[in-house]
């Protein structure tokens, strides 16, 4: 109660109305101008976060992921060995063979590759190196010779596959469930279609098209 007391007399009270403000801000005014000012005192904010590509055509969830999975912020077994956790195992649990790092498991593992061989015949992109890392195959296909929409689609489903072999390795070690590369190019093709649907201007594409896509245009 002392305390409240002490609190309530250092506090002064006045006659007009409330304001918004950003604290230690000299001006008096609640505008995202105000807080960029008031945080370039504390932070650089023209340092660059990374050179990922968001792509608007693919889902958050794909985007946010394959951005984690670049930067090496995933849960693989070998991600959570280089943060200190301790694991029985680090063999990753689609091959049986390599241990799993992000890189591994999302592409260069031969599950992942399969699935990625099949996706690119379709994209019409088999040249793209799959044994390097993540990053460099995604400025690989950042920088593909084909028109722009193009690209961008095909940039779209190389999200969606990323995330997908994910959701396959989570579906195997939490579930058990084994994934087949069959029904992982099926539901790449889907939820990329749906995607695209939703958040492109390709809105008017049937199934058939997507399937048939010219994708050397
Ligand atoms: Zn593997």
């Amino acid at each position: 109660m002392e305390d409240l007391n002490e609190l309530l007399i250092q506090h002064q009270i006045s006659s007009s109305s409330d304001i918004w403000f950003w604290k230690d801000n000299v001006r008096l005014s609640f505008t995202v101008k105000e807080v960029r000012e008031s945080l370039a005192h504390q932070i650089d904010l023209n340092t660059q976060v990374g050179d990922f590509v968001w792509n608007k055509w693919a889902s958050g969830k794909s985007n946010m992921f394959a951005w984690r999975a670049v930067e090496n912020k995933i849960p693989s077994a070998v991600g959570l060995r280089e943060r200190g956790m301790s694991l029985p195992d680090y063999t990753c649990r689609l091959c049986g063979i390599a241990e799993e790092s992000a890189d591994h498991v999302l592409m260069q593992c031969s599950f992942a590759k399969q699935v990625w061989n099949a996706v690119l015949r379709w994209v019409k992109c088999p040249e793209v190196n799959l044994d390097g890392s993540l990053k460099h195959m995604l400025h690989e296909i950042i920088d593909i010779r084909r028109g722009r929409y193009i690209r961008k689609a095909i940039h779209a489903v190389t999200l969606q596959t990323i995330w997908n072999i994910w959701k396959i390795r989570n579906e195997k070690i939490f579930k058990g469930k084994p994934g087949t590369v069959q029904k992982a190019v099926e539901d790449i093709k889907d939820d990329s279609y749906q995607g695209l649907k939703q958040r492109s201007n390709c809105r008017s594409i049937s199934w058939q098209q997507w399937c048939d896509f010219n994708w050397n245009m």
